[in-house]
């Protein structure tokens, strides 16, 4: 292997490669086109393209694609090749600037929830030159974005990339009131921390519902779960840590920052956090890490599994997304400054995103709605369905003392004077060791950990790109407007968005029921359980005013949003009440069955040696398996009449039909299935049970 700064991006097409090979001039535009998104003009598209293939070409490439995220959730390819003829039947190997900054795919074959039929019948991509085009098992990637012909985003790259726009605007707005005239750009920051499960693939292949939809739909809890918190930076096994040499080999010459890796609480789960970047190529890297991660495992005979809730009763799998916003002069703005200025613009920004999540709770909450996320929000480690912000005691206490005008224990008991005092830093709340809240301060950023490990990262930060930017929109209105001292005026909007919003603000136990009744009783604040009622938030008038004001949806878009989300959630719960119909039909009831009998043989043979033989044992086991048995079949034909029941309803509708009647057929079934499992003698069990798959890798 080479070493690691010679590996680490050598798969990347980054600014150092541009800067070898492309002519100043070239370069320059190039780079005015990533830093202040000016229209690249086709005879610097045409140089780029050249450089890029005949690097491509030069490190092993044959073809090219534009790859994007359309709305079914994983990414999209469609290769071509760089070959094309040339004068004397000979062929040279060349890609034109029309190919890399746009393509057609085949649109027809990506969800568009009826956009493409009002708009267009295609779709085009068009390159998103500040994510670098990259190579990819032999195929030059370019990142794009996935539009219709009327320019309706299909994809989740658009719509991010607007988000940041938004928040881009709004916060220079704010800076600029700050006095602070060098700043350009201000940009959101994503490091996503990845969990995933590894279970070894000979065993994953015994179980359809792993192969079909990802997650175990049935399985007994073992004699052993997690119970002794044994794995948790335990010593990582020789197979795992030979797989995370290589996915870390494999990741960093895509010029992605894998930093750590620790096992997580339950047995088999682990993570890998990235280091932050900016939040569209924290999306890419994202996407393309858990494609990696997919491939690399297969290679050493294992499986990652990525579904939020892979076993029932065993922790399930999120992405804590840490965010934050830098100026390109470097500054973090949600990390208190040095001078009292400082300090009063850091207060400023906590306060919009304070504003930001208290507003548009609901927008948060859809955005980590899917039906794998709905069995870890408000399951035993995950944080609840109902958001709140955690900040730690010292800076609620800053808080604290701004709204009530008292003093403050941090500043020699003075009360404290914004754009005078200056704070001390805030490092991460030891309080937070729990982990149950859903969006917590962390010393200088936000993490908001609701987000499924299956989902893309997108659509939670464009969410939270928007809300913040609506936020900081209001502030700069109202502080332009006014007049009077700045210092005094500032004081007062801060002071006014903390009694507004501090209902959000919660220090305590997130998993607490008594916090559950008191968020939803006494603080109003939302509690959307499950993704049908998550998903009805975006047709809220006031999000869709603050999504289209910002332009980062038309109405459209929400709207066809809405309707591929539904469907996905009626699909992913139908496909799983198919394979349990499935499973349990043709593997669990005839391994039942072949159990019973052998048992009354055996019984009647015992019987027949000796008449008077109680046979204790294999009586209980007969009758309560055959009652099992008989309860199996009835569930087994309930719910496949159920889940085949009202498909032509709308979406909506087919919605909550699924998850107020399939769901509960589903978790019904599989009770008994399970009981019997407990019943049954292991050799006759048909698939691996949770003890295998956990203990076994
Ligand atoms: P943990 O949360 O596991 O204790 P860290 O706090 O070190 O770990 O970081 C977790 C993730 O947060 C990493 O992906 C890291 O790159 C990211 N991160 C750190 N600082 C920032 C920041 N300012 N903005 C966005 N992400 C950040
Ligand atoms: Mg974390």
């Amino acid at each position: 292997m080479s070493s690691v700064p010679e590996l680490f991006g050598s798969m990347v097409f980054d600014d150092k490669v541009m800067r070898a090979r492309l002519s100043a001039e070239v370069y320059h535009s190039l780079k005015d086109t990533i830093r202040k998104g000016k229209k690249l003009d086709l005879s610097v598209a045409n140089a780029v393209a050249d450089a890029m293939c005949a690097w491509a070409v030069e490190n092993g490439a044959t073809h090219f694609t534009h790859w994007f995220q359309p709305l079914t959730g994983i990414t999209a390819e469609k290769h071509e090749g760089f070959l094309s003829p040339a004068p004397d039947s000979h062929v040279i190997m060349k890609f034109s600037g029309k190919e890399l900054i746009t393509g057609e795919p085949d649109a027809s074959s990506f969800p568009s929830g009826g956009l493409r039929a009002t708009f267009e019948a295609r779709g085009y991509t068009a390159w998103d030159p500040t994510s670098y085009a990259f190579i990819k098992e032999k195929t030059l990637c370019i990142p794009t974005a996935f539009c219709s012909y009327g320019g309706e985003a299909l994809d989740k790259k658009t719509p991010l990339l607007r988000s940041m726009e938004a928040l881009n605007r709004e916060a220079l707005r704010v800076l600029r009131l700050f006095g602070n005239a060098d700043v350009k750009r201000v940009v959101p920051n994503v490091g996503p921390e990845q969990e995933y499960f590894l279970i070894d693939r000979d065993l994953y292949l015994k179980r359809k519902d792993l192969i079909y939809t990802g997650r175990t739909l049935f399985g007994a809890k073992p004699p052993k779960g997690q119970e002794l918190e044994d794995h948790y930076f335990g010593a990582i096994k020789p197979r795992v840590k030979a797989f995370m040499e290589e996915l870390n080999e494999e990741l960093w010459k895509l010029g992605i920052y894998a930093k750590t890796e620790h096992n997580e609480v339950a047995p088999c789960q682990h993570e890998l956090a990235p280091i932050f970047t900016v939040s569209n190529i924290a999306a890419d890297h994202n996407q393309l890490m858990m494609e990696i991660m997919k491939k690399v495992a297969r290679k050493h005979n294992l499986m990652c599994l990525l579904h939020e809730k892979p076993f029932a009763g065993v922790n399930g799998s999120g992405k804590h997304n840490n965010w934050s916003l830098s100026t390109d002069t470097g500054v973090n703005l949600l990390s208190p400054g040095d001078t009292p200025y400082e300090n009063a613009q850091f207060l400023l920004f906590l306060v919009a995103v304070i504003k930001a999540v208290d507003e548009y709770q609901g927008l948060l909450r859809l955005s980590v709605a899917s039906a794998g996320n709905d069995h870890r929000l408000g399951a035993n480690e995950a944080p609840p369905a109902v958001i709140s912000i955690f900040l730690g005691d010292e800076l609620t206490a800053v808080l604290n003392a701004i709204e009530s005008d008292s003093p403050y224990a941090g500043t020699e008991k003075r009360r404290l004077r914004l754009g005078a005092d200056v704070l001390p830093r805030f490092n991460r709340d030891a309080t937070d060791r729990n982990r149950t809240s859903p969006f917590a301060f962390t010393g200088n950023k936000f993490e908001f950990r609701m987000v499924g490990s299956n989902d893309s990262i997108s659509c939670a930060n464009i969410m939270l790109n928007a809300a913040v930017a609506e936020a900081l929109r209001q502030f700069a209105d109202t502080l332009e407007s006014g007049s009077g001292d700045f210092d005094v005026r500032l004081h007062a909007l801060i002071r006014e968005t903390i009694s507004a919003h501090k209902r959000i603000l919660f220090n305590g136990n997130g998993y607490d029921d008594a916090w559950i009744k008191e968020a939803t009783e006494v603080r109003g604040l939302l509690n959307l359980r499950t993704t049908p009622d998550a998903l009805q938030m975006v047709l809220h008038p006031e999000n869709v005013e603050m999504l289209t004001r910002h332009g980062v949806f038309t109405e459209a878009e929400i709207a066809s949003r809405y309707e591929i989300t539904m469907e996905n959630y009626v699909r992913t719960v139908r496909i799983e009440a198919l394979t349990m119909v499935d499973m349990a039909r043709k593997e669990i009831l005839p391994a039942i069955l072949r159990y019973l009998s052998d048992l009354s043989a055996s019984l009647n043979e015992q019987k027949k040696a000796v008449p008077v033989l109680p046979c204790r044992v294999e009586t209980k086991l007969l009758t309560r398996l055959s009652a099992l048995a008989d309860g199996i079949d009835d569930a087994i034909e309930s719910l496949e009449e159920t889940v085949s029941a009202r498909a032509e309803a709308d979406m909506t509708e087919q919605a909550f039909y699924i998850r107020d009647s399939v769901l509960k057929e589903m978790a019904a079934l599989r009770a008994l299935c399970d009981e019997a499992e407990t019943l049954t003698a292991a050799d006759y069990w048909p698939f691996p049970t949770y003890g295998d798959l956990l203990f076994r890798v």
